[in-house]
């Protein structure tokens, strides 16, 4: 069973100040996690995360992460403008994009970022904007079919993936980035999204550090780091086993001391860019149940809609719900939980049991910390909810105000800002 960290009484007194919907993150459990994802990597002396800024861009979040050590991984200018405003520096971002814009590129190099290259002609562009960096970093696209060993098993395909250097052009790559006058070289690879089992960063570190191995014989320059980027997945299904952080980088270890260290690369430090892992069980979205009907199915209205969230209707991806105050309760009835959008897809949920919900219900959306308010949009004139912090004191503030009326017009030139034509 997932348990929320909030309760109704909570809810019950924060919506007289900030009604729903919107979204709360726990600070306590953002901070314990970070702590022990940097526990289980200790044994590498230069292990850093760069959180995926994309996943959570909220500065009062990526604060309390940079307290815990982590830096940020940024794909756009606009994200490195907010990773500079939170209190980055230089090396503390990398600057991870792709179809990368020139303005990019300059803001990166500008701000000293660990630029990580797409593809190899990328290298030209680089060189006639700014030059090549000190510390660059490469890509890895290895094409095929990416499997992890052990069970189960996570596939997929990297060849159809559009990110990243070929193994031929990393080699190309790397001899004119050293000619070019680049010192220290980092690699790079992201091959599988979401993943449920301890094995994906093993099996990935064992490519990449081979790969790294073999670059490095071949082409004469010296890896500082290697990023194994994001992918370790949640479990968001109640019935799913979450991933084992101290697993995970045991075998990472392993991979290490059998194929790094006896090629005297024992000094490489490991990074990671997780997003989802660092936030997604740390949020939820909190609406309250509006409306019911009943047709063919049983309806439950909310008033947040897939312009808050949208991953259940762009991938169908599942998010356990609780009604608050009625975590007890059984189970025995069977709702579609829906926004208010004009799009049948706008359903939090497809034949869920769920308690007998009543209108004023707060309906809790869990594992809702990354990928989540950040993807919003406002398809049919929607407005994005605030995001509230749940404090390690249990005081609770807000972080980011929902938008206004104002704020979706903000664009058009109406005279005097007045919406009369
Ligand atoms: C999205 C992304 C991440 C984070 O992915 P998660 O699945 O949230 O861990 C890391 N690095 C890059 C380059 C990304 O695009």
């Amino acid at each position: 069973m997932k348990k929320p960290f909030v309760t109704k009484e909570l809810i019950d007194s924060i919506v007289k100040k900030y009604p729903t919907p919107f979204y709360i993150y726990d600070e306590k459990g953002i901070r314990e996690n970070a702590r022990a994802l940097y526990k289980a990597f200790s044994w590498n002396k230069g292990f850093r995360e760069y959180f995926a800024v994309k996943a959570t861009p909220n500065p009062f979040i990526m604060k309390i992460l940079m307290e815990e050590g982590c830096g940020f991984d940024c794909s756009s200018y606009n994200e490195l403008i907010l990773s500079r405003a939170v209190g980055a520096r230089t090396t503390d971002m990398m600057f991870s994009s792709n179809a990368t814009p020139d303005d990019d590129f300059i803001k990166a190099y500008d701000l000293g970022a660990i630029i990580n290259l797409d593809d190899i002609t990328h290298i030209e562009v680089l060189d006639r904007l700014t030059g090549i960096p000190a510390t660059i970093c490469c890509r890895y696209n290895p094409g095929g079919e990416f499997k992890t060993d052990g069970s189960p098993n996570v596939m997929d395909t990297p060849r159809d993936a559009k990110y990243g250097f070929t193994y031929d052009q990393l080699i190309e790559g790397y001899s004119i980035l050293k000619k070019h006058g680049a010192k220290q070289f980092g690699m790079h690879a992201f091959l599988a999204s979401n993943t449920l089992t301890n094995d994906y960063y093993p099996t990935l570190a064992r490519i990449m550090f081979r790969t790294a191995v073999d670059i490095r014989d071949k082409t004469g320059i010296e890896f500082t780091f290697i990023n194994l980027s994001g992918g370790i997945g949640i479990a968001y299904r109640p019935d799913q086993t979450p991933n084992d952080i101290n697993v995970i980088s045991e075998k990472v270890r392993e991979a290490y001391e059998e194929i790094l260290v006896p090629a005297g690369m024992g000094d490489v430090a490991i990074f990671t860019e997780l997003g989802r892992f660092m936030l997604a069980p740390y949020g939820m979205l909190i609406a309250t149940a509006i409306r019911e009907k009943h047709i063919y199915k049983d309806y439950i209205g909310l008033d947040a809609c897939a312009a808050n969230l949208m991953r259940p209707a762009i991938y169908g991806a599942y998010h356990h719900i609780t009604v608050l105050g009625k975590e007890n309760a059984p189970c025995d009835h069977k709702y579609d939980v829906t926004g208010g959008l004009c799009e049948n897809c706008d359903k939090f949920a497809v034949d869920r049991m769920l308690p007998e919900i009543e209108t004023g219900d707060y309906i809790a959306i869990h594992d809702t910390g990354a990928h989540g308010h950040s993807m919003g949009y406002n398809y049919n004139g929607k407005l994005r909810s605030a995001e509230l912090l749940l404090r390690e004191d249990g005081s609770i503030k807000l972080i980011r105000r929902a938008e206004t009326a104002d704020d979706y017009f903000a664009t058009l030139d109406f005279a005097n800002g007045k919406y009369d034509l």
